[in-house]
């Protein structure tokens, strides 16, 4: 008998005839003489309507009562779940994250999972009952509520599945799987069957929906299978884990980061400690630097370029700001008219040649560099936003065809 838990985000319970639908996915498992637990999302927009409409009576209202707000949405969809599997006539009880034992610390809206005290959820599954779980939320040591996170129902699952050491973690969504690239942009995408943690968590931050980061770090961490597969259509999906057979595809996958700006820092003074100070002061003030770029020295000067999400724009120009009068550059200047594009693959640390027939294809498709960063598993450019989407084809076409 394996124990396999199985996630439904919020598109796949939208409505009775989905969660009727993820009702028989659920008992054809338990049917085959497996346990099951399931990990349910709010419905649909549930969780967006909730902030609207906390928004509408107190824009600023404290984050433990946006907790307790944000946990309802997955408190309908459990109880709704478990009733249409009662309907189906097989034994199943729901359970709220403090219930199935989702000890969180107290960082209410962003909570971290510290450990689970599953022996609830053993005893229910020792009764042979399918438990239905509430993701994204857990309680804190003063049993208040606490939820984990946008798309936190993800780390849900994949926690209790590390915690009962499950055989297969499924992620149902309504995509069936992981692509190459994005398939409605690149129309020579084409489904990956399996990539390791590492892949995943490059892909997921460069912006690849499918997946939670941090449930792809926790996967990682407990060795925790995962597979990603559609709610709508039987068929396999693609795996997640540790290692995989490489073939002679040296790169997975392609993907497009626009939620990029461009800062440059002109006329530095060109000596010892002027990067650590620049840097230092960033981190301090919490902004994430993604590419760095250092001019040559001219006339005892030289410029530093680097780029951070947009979102965090503002907040790291305010930051070198202050340092006008200890750092003396000449200006500071920013762009966000520009898209990081990459390619992602374990193959490709042991063969040369990937970067020059990527920066070939850009070539080909007449697209300037800007920027370019490397690490072991990923290659990344900075180009104009306006030519992301024919940069990204451009470069998948290069490998994946
Ligand atoms: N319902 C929550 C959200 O929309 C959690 C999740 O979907 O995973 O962020
Ligand atoms: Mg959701």
């Amino acid at each position: 008998m394996a124990l396999i838990v199985k996630k439904f985000g919020g598109s796949s319970v939208a409505n009775a005839e989905r969660v009727n639908n993820v009702a028989r996915i659920v008992t054809d498992e338990y049917k085959k003489g497996n346990n099951v637990v399931v990990v349910v999302s709010a419905q649909g927009d549930t969780t967006d309507d909730l902030i609207a409409k906390a928004k509408e009576i107190n824009p600023t209202a404290s984050k433990r009562e946006m907790d307790m707000l944000l946990s309802a949405g997955e408190q309908i969809s459990i109880s709704l779940l478990a009733m249409a599997i009662e309907r189906m006539g097989y034994p199943v009880v729901s359970l709220l994250g403090w219930q199935a034992g989702f000890q969180t610390d107290s960082n209410y809206t962003v909570a971290r999972i510290k450990r689970i005290e599953s022996e609830r959820l053993k005893a229910e599954l020792a009764r042979r009952n399918i438990v239905v779980v509430a993701g994204f939320q857990g309680i804190n040591k003063y049993d208040d509520v606490t939820t984990l996170g946008r798309g936190g129902s993800d780390t849900s699952a994949v926690a209790i599945a590390a915690s009962l050491k499950a055989d297969l973690c499924q992620i149902y969504t309504d995509v069936d799987g992981v692509y190459t690239a994005d398939p409605r942009k690149v129309k020579n995408a084409v489904k990956i069957d399996e990539i390791t943690y590492d892949e995943m968590l490059e892909l997921a931050s460069l912006g690849a929906q499918v997946l939670n980061s941090r449930s792809v770090e926790m996967a990682k961490k407990y060795n925790v299978e995962l597979e990603v597969l559609s709610s709508l259509e039987s068929k396999p999906g693609t795996i997640v884990k540790e290692t995989v057979k490489m073939e002679k595809m040296l790169v997975r996958g392609a993907a497009c980061d626009k939620n990029v700006s461009r800062i440059s820092v002109v006329g530095l003074t060109d000596h010892p400690g002027t990067a650590f100070k620049l840097f230092n002061a960033l981190g301090q003030a919490k902004i994430n630097v993604d590419i760095i770029l250092q001019s040559v020295g001219r006339d005892g000067t030289k410029d530093i370029t680097f780029t951070v999400s947009q979102d965090q724009c503002a907040d790291a120009i305010a930051a070198v700001e202050k340092l006008k009068d200890s750092l003396k550059y000449s200006s500071v200047a920013h762009d966000e008219t520009v898209a990081k594009v990459s390619i992602v693959g374990t193959g490709m640390q042991t063969h040369p040649g990937v970067a020059a027939k990527m920066f070939e294809a850009l070539y080909d498709a007449n697209i300037n560099i800007h920027m370019i960063s490397t690490s072991e598993i990923k290659i990344s450019v900075l180009i104009d936003v306006e030519k992301a989407d024919r940069a990204v084809e451009a470069v998948h076409d290069a490998f994946v065809r």
